[in-house]
């Protein structure tokens, strides 16, 4: 009898485990946004968090600073694209998030989604002007704002106003803690191999090339909301961050410039901003096989999306604005 109740349970958590592996890799899974934890824990702070313990720990102590600040915001994820060795992204809860149209938390212009460009930290040490950056990120942009997967949404360019638009490098000690909602998408810009340390975990500065994070809304009790009844939870930002270390002579790195339609060993900005800001439309990492702009490993030029890619986005916008 014991035997088989325990068996019955074992079989519970299975199914659990599977549903939620399923929910993270299959972008059409319907999970429902979690509610309290039975522990009492705010599951702002733990949810069903996975990915590199360090990295799980930062975010969660961003979290907490965001919640002292009375904020009804938090980091859900941490996407990592990188060089050589690849690195498992971080996710605090499991659950698919979206942006919701028209959502005025965060000030939205009707259904369009706001990008915004930080021209401050435009410049690489590798030679590249903030205007060559600028430009790649605008044609990334522009690349997935072309596909016929997102022709449903408008990506309306947001103007640089000097007021910096970004918070997780102030909250990491690296510079001010700007003002969000300036944009949806913020490209923060380039940062030095200290930040990515402190962001990526061991050896962090030395593989990531860029990251994206993902901040939803929260309610008081720091659970994740869904206002429009979608059964995803509400994406509040994306911030994405450039790893200026490539391309330093002073470093180990000295041997993989940034650089503009360059291939490898060079770092085609382009290719990485297409990838970084795919996660601000919501894609995650898949493959290889097959490959994809979405890959978590950098593997050279690619500046148009694959099949794959076009069928994730198709997935997230396709019933745009409608849930
Ligand atoms: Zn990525």
């Amino acid at each position: 009898m014991r035997r088989t109740v325990l068996h019955g349970l074992f079989a519970l958590v299975l199914g659990a485990l599977l549903v939620a592996g399923c929910s993270r890799d299959n972008m059409n899974v319907n999970a429902p946004p979690s509610k309290s934890t039975s522990s009492g824990a705010p599951s702002l702070f733990k949810g069903n968090a996975t990915g590199d313990p360090a990295v799980i720990a930062t975010l969660l102590k961003v979290n907490q600073q965001l919640a002292a600040q009375g904020l009804n915001v938090a980091i859900e994820s941490a996407d990592f694209f990188t060089i050589g060795n690849g690195r498992p992204s971080a996710r605090l809860h499991q659950l698919p998030y979206r942006w919701v149209p028209n959502d005025p938390r965060r000030s939205a212009d009707g259904d369009n989604i706001r990008y915004l460009v930080d021209v401050s930290h435009g410049t690489t040490i590798s030679g590249l002007s903030s205007a060559q950056t600028e430009g790649a990120i605008d044609a990334a942009l522009s690349t997935w704002a072309s596909d016929a997967a997102l022709k449903k949404v408008t990506l309306e360019k947001r103007p640089y106003t000097g007021i910096d638009p970004s918070i997780v490098d102030g909250l990491e000690g690296f510079g001010g803690i700007g003002t969000p909602f300036q944009a949806d998408i913020v490209n923060a810009g380039w940062y030095p191999r200290g930040f990515f340390d402190a962001i990526g975990g061991p050896g962090g500065g030395s593989g990531i090339l860029g990251v994206t994070f993902t901040f939803i809304f929260v309610d008081g009790n720091g659970n994740p909301s869904d206002i429009n009844g979608d059964n995803y939870i509400d994406e509040a930002f994306t911030e994405t961050y450039y790893n200026n270390t490539f391309g330093d002579p002073s470093n180990d790195r000295a041997g993989f410039p940034w650089a503009i339609n360059v291939p490898l060993p060079a770092i085609d900005v382009q290719t990485v901003a297409l990838h970084e800001n795919g996660h601000a439309l919501d894609l995650g990492h898949f493959g290889p096989p097959p490959n994809a702009v979405m890959n978590p490993v950098y593997a050279g030029i690619r500046q148009s999306p694959f099949p794959p890619d076009d069928a994730g986005m198709n997935a997230v916008w396709s019933s745009w604005p409608n849930p």
